[in-house]
């Protein structure tokens, strides 16, 4: 059975590299006919690459005769080769190995010249690139760089979900909440007549609409009375029950408002640091979500996320 290159038998391929190099093997030290089908006379290192290669079936079975032009292309221009994909090289190779059977000398010729080598470093280069990729996907980004902060309209934003700082009764109001329904249309009250109002601290999902958004999350934040009244924790379960409704959803990018900060009165500077808080520990989870946006309706929001943000990265 024929073995294709894979990223996983790729190391095999270039293990028979180490059989030779361009310079320090020298595969016209014994004469061989040409045309003979017993062309593996030469230098034993040469022997042995092409064994190798043989024995792990490398060499697939494709019409090699008339994809042989496309090879030639390929020598004339080395730089093609930095560019072919992995099933490309294989069919290279099998074809310069296969040819190689009629008309002994062409490989060590390709070998001596330097083509050989590009094909087996550029396999060299599909790993690495490989490798590199896949350590960036098991490192995920470091929390702080999922959070971003910024000064602008909620309603404009481009993400998967745009959070709602709404009343218990989910059927609109004002500040955010009345820009949110304003912009995505009558059908989001309709939607939200349908959910029964919501507690606070909780959260619950509804379509888009006219939004950019495809998803609207909507919270209700805690009137701030002083600060006894349980706020602090009403406030932090807004955060993780709208985080964990959009992990359900599986929402990617997310944009909050400064949930309970404007008619409900909450010290912006306390909400912005239990905002940061709750949203770094919940992306402490690597696939929670690629990224959350904190959307300041102006200058001092934005200086209070952004100290916030400081004071969460020294701890
Ligand atoms: P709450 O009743 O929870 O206090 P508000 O809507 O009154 O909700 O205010 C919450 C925060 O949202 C305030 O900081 C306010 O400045 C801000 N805000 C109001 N409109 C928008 C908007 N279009 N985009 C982003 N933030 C907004």
């Amino acid at each position: 059975m024929s073995n294709q290159i894979t990223l996983e038998n790729i190391d095999n391929v270039l293990k028979f590299s180490t059989l030779f190099s361009s310079q320090d093997c020298h595969l016209y030290d014994i004469q061989t006919e040409p045309l003979t089908l017993e062309p593996y006379a030469y230098s034993q290192e040469f022997k042995r690459f092409i064994d190798a290669i043989y024995a792990e079936n490398f060499i697939i079975p494709f019409d090699w005769i008339s994809w042989q032009q496309e090879a030639n292309r390929f020598e004339a221009n080395p730089e093609l080769i930095n560019l072919a994909d992995i099933s490309t090289i294989q069919k290279l190779f099998t074809s310069h190995v296969r040819q190689e059977r009629f008309c002994s000398g062409r490989l060590a010729q390709l070998i001596n010249n330097g083509h050989f080598l590009t094909i087996l470093q550029r396999l060299q280069a599909i790993r690495a690139d490989f490798i590199l990729e896949n350590t960036e996907k098991s490192q995920p980004k470091n929390i702080m760089q999922r959070i971003k902060i910024i000064q602008g309209d909620i309603t404009q934003l481009q993400v998967d979900a745009t959070v709602n700082a709404a009343n218990s009764s989910l059927l609109g109001g004002g500040g955010v909440d009345g820009a949110i329904h304003r912009a995505a249309g009558r059908e989001l009250l309709v939607e939200c007549r349908q959910l029964g109002g919501c507690e606070t601290g909780e959260a619950k999902i509804t379509k888009g609409y006219n939004l950019p958004a495809k998803w609207v999350i909507h919270t209700v934040g805690p009137v701030w009375e002083g600060g006894n009244q349980n706020e602090d924790v009403l406030l932090a379960n807004c955060y993780a029950n709208s985080l964990a409704l959009a992990v359900q959803y599986q929402i990617k990018t997310i944009a909050f408002p400064a949930i309970s900060t404007g008619v409900y009165s909450f010290p912006m500077e306390r909400a912005c640091k239990i905002a940061v808080t709750t949203v770094t520990k919940f992306l402490e989870n690597p696939n929670s979500l690629e990224q959350v946006i904190f959307v300041c309706f102006g200058q001092s929001a934005y200086n209070s996320y952004t100290q916030a943000m400081r004071e969460v990265a020294e701890t």
